[in-house]
């Protein structure tokens, strides 16, 4: 078995942007993982080319470890890279590559714990999961979890390996991505009463949306996050044909990002009822919502088992949260299993040009996970 920056070279190499296919990628972990003794207990997706992995070492029954990771990488079109993006490259101890940070460091390091670890002594299961297409909402794990809670699989606790610069995470806010659609009527603009100005109804809308972020400004906060609160933001909006026509289409699309805990239901029952009233109040418009994406947020205790654990192998005292969503809520809400974040590399390094990961990282992140795993056996 390669070491893990060997290991990262040749995942590296794999060109994985969300986009395209991530099967070679698959098959090759498969194989290593095979080759260590591990079994393939799942290799499925439900998009054509796109594959989730689950793997496991040692015994079959138990409450084990999970260590997770996505496959999938953010492109590089239109980055400045000063060396080849899928094409491992050191220089001055970093190591340059598209996902070397965000985070296939973490997985080559789980790939050769593995493989470093003796299988025979486990008296727990170890469990390693690859997904897909984190990186567009974490689209992919959802399959794979919804099996795993459909066969009632349980574990001590999960760690994904996203970078954290090895701290312990225990929090990050959830997400809602949507769309207000806001309807109208087309005129022409000399006579504006005859139409309804969908772009007008995306401004009332706006307003709303305003107003309850004041609201939420007051409200539950943790000043774990820079933003402490519960967030609302307009962060595209696309309406109106030529000057001289009353629009009759415009669109907002928002994110919501909210504390663990948040009553989500509430919020877009709300902004529901304002767009029902604006419509209402309207020339013959509508305003609709429509959620496009959505993940949970994460709040694991600081007593739960696997914080603990994680937080003597990685030799810390304090855990952390993140301002970055990650697939750890799904983990949570789906199979109601504990879950932090763990990983090598800095998320302020990935998505760029230049993205990397140290040598240093990567062996702290080995021997965080050698100590992991020795708790399996
Ligand atoms: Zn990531």
């Amino acid at each position: 078995m390669p070491n893990t920056v060997e290991m990262l070279a040749a995942l590296a190499a794999f060109p994985t942007i969300s986009a395209d296919s991530n099967e070679a990628l698959i098959r090759f972990a498969a194989q290593a993982i095979t080759q260590a003794g591990g079994r393939i207990e799942n290799l499925a997706g439900s998009v054509k080319g796109k594959f989730n992995l689950m793997a496991s070492f040692g015994p079959v029954a138990g409450a084990g470890i999970v260590l997770s990771g996505h496959s999938d990488v953010v492109p590089v079109a239109g980055q400045n890279w000063h060396s080849a993006p899928f094409s491992l490259t050191e220089r001055e101890g970093r190591l340059h590559a598209r996902g070397a940070s965000d985070m296939k460091g973490f997985l080559a390091a789980m790939l050769t714990a593995a493989a470093r670890c003796e299988v025979a002594k486990l008296t727990r299961p170890l469990h390693l999961i690859f997904s897909y297409d984190e990186e567009i909402g974490c689209v992919g794990v959802r399959d794979l979890l919804a099996r795993l809670a459909a066969e009632r699989f349980v574990a001590q606790g999960v760690i994904i390996g996203e970078p954290t610069e090895g701290r312990v995470i225990t929090g990050h806010k959830g997400k809602i991505a949507g769309c207000l659609c806001c309807r109208g009527r087309a005129a022409h603009s000399a006579n504006p009463a005859l139409g309804c100005n969908a772009i007008m109804l995306a401004a009332d809308m706006l307003s709303e949306m305003r107003a309850l972020q004041t609201e939420l400004m007051q409200g539950p906060r943790d000043d774990a996050y820079p933003f402490p609160f519960t967030s609302l933001h307009a962060g595209r909006i696309k309406g109106g044909v030529a000057l001289n026509i009353v629009p009759d289409a415009c669109e907002i699309e928002f994110e919501l990002r909210h504390l663990a805990g948040t009553d989500t239901d509430a919020l877009l029952a709300r902004l529901r009822a304002a767009g029902a009233r604006i419509g209402a109040a309207s020339n013959g418009g509508t305003v609709t919502l429509e959620v496009t994406n959505h993940y949970p947020g994460l709040e694991t205790p600081r007593g739960a088992a696997i914080t603990q654990i994680a937080l003597a192998a990685a030799g810390r005292d304090e855990t952390g949260k993140i301002g970055f969503g990650t697939e750890a809520g799904l983990f949570a809400e789906s199979l109601g299993l504990e879950t932090v974040i763990c990983g090598p590399g800095s998320i302020d390094r990935a998505h760029k040009a230049d993205e990397y990961v140290t040598r240093d990282e990567l062996a702290a992140c080995d021997a965080f996970l050698d100590r992991i795993i020795a708790t399996l056996t």
